[in-house]
């Protein structure tokens, strides 16, 4: 069995990247991604000093815009504006979830689709939609999984996959994503019916649920593949996926961590869409 290491394959991306910036600063181009945080989540939090730790490690300039939780819509559409116009931005992200006042919709749609490094904008969504998403950005979580098992050498063409859930930041996506790629596609849901029969027909499971303890060993097929999603604490604190990975690795042939699995990824994806649109602007 083997252990699909997300840390290792973040550092070997980040090292790559690295080489890019240097490329693009001898130019005269410094990639540029502006962070917007609205509120205190103590989640964001983490995630967004994450970003910005990664931005540093890589030579990407970061901006972290903190505003406060009670920030109206029109001044969070308002920084937007400004960050769409301002050539050192090569990408804006606005972290989620927001408070209530503030229409995500309305926040996904004022951004830039070629500053859009989150790839939330329905522009970019349908050019994945479409098969067209080559040249453009990749929705950060679903890249981080193919790019997984594109360099685990993990054979994607014709394999039965099965996704469970099927949000618009992970599940959605990644079934399109997949499709593309050449499985063979199953999104499962909290209404699905006969989950286990289900799971136990997958090449490829990919559970991103945020369960955990969903996926028991039971559910799997012998030999397949297992990508865990899911970012849970459990009773200790401890952080957990959605997989029982002590018995699942028993049955699996290969399967991520967590945490050292996709988390990592998408940080290292998102990167890579801030060097693609500092790209896209100095074509
Ligand atoms: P979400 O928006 O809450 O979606 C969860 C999905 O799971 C929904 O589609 C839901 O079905 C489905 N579901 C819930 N219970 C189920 C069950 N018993 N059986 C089958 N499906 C079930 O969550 P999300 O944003 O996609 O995130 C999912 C997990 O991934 C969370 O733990 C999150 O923290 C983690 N995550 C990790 C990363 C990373 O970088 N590692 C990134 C994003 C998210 P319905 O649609 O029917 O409600």
């Amino acid at each position: 069995m083997k252990i699909l290491d997300g840390k290792k394959l973040a550092e070997e991306i980040k090292k790559e990247l690295k080489v890019e910036v240097l490329e693009l600063k001898k130019n005269g181009i410094v990639p540029g991604l502006a962070v917007v945080m609205v509120g205190d989540d103590e989640a964001s939090k983490i995630y967004v000093e994450n970003k910005k730790r990664a931005c540093e490690e890589i030579g990407i300039n970061s901006e972290v815009y903190e505003l406060e939780e009670k920030t109206e819509e029109e001044k969070l559409l308002k920084l937007i504006g400004k960050l769409n116009k301002d050539e050192t931005v090569s990408g804006i992200l606005v972290q989620l979830p927001l408070p209530k006042q503030i229409d995500k919709e309305k926040i996904i749609l004022a951004i830039d689709p070629k500053k859009d490094v989150d790839c939330f904008h329905p522009e970019n969504i349908g050019k994945i939609f479409l098969g067209l998403g080559q040249e453009k950005f990749f929705p950060c979580t679903p890249a981080g999984i193919l790019e997984i098992l594109k360099r685990s050498e993990i054979e994607i063409i014709g394999k039965d996959s099965v996704i469970v859930g099927r949000s618009n930041i992970v599940g959605k996506p990644l079934a399109l994503m997949m499709i593309n790629a050449g499985a063979t596609v199953t999104v499962c849901n909290s209404k699905t019916k006969n989950l286990k029969e289900k799971c136990l027909g997958a090449d490829i499971l990919i559970s991103a649920v945020g369960h955990a303890g969903l996926i028991t060993a039971d559910m799997i097929k012998q030999g397949a593949v297992v990508v865990d999603v899911g970012m849970n604490r459990n009773k200790e604190g401890k952080l957990v996926g959605d997989v029982d990975f002590l018995q699942v690795s028993k049955i699996a042939s290969a399967i991520t961590p967590v945490p050292g699995g996709v988390g990592l990824m998408t940080v290292a994806m998102l990167l890579c869409n801030t060097l693609r649109a500092t790209k896209l602007a100095n074509k």
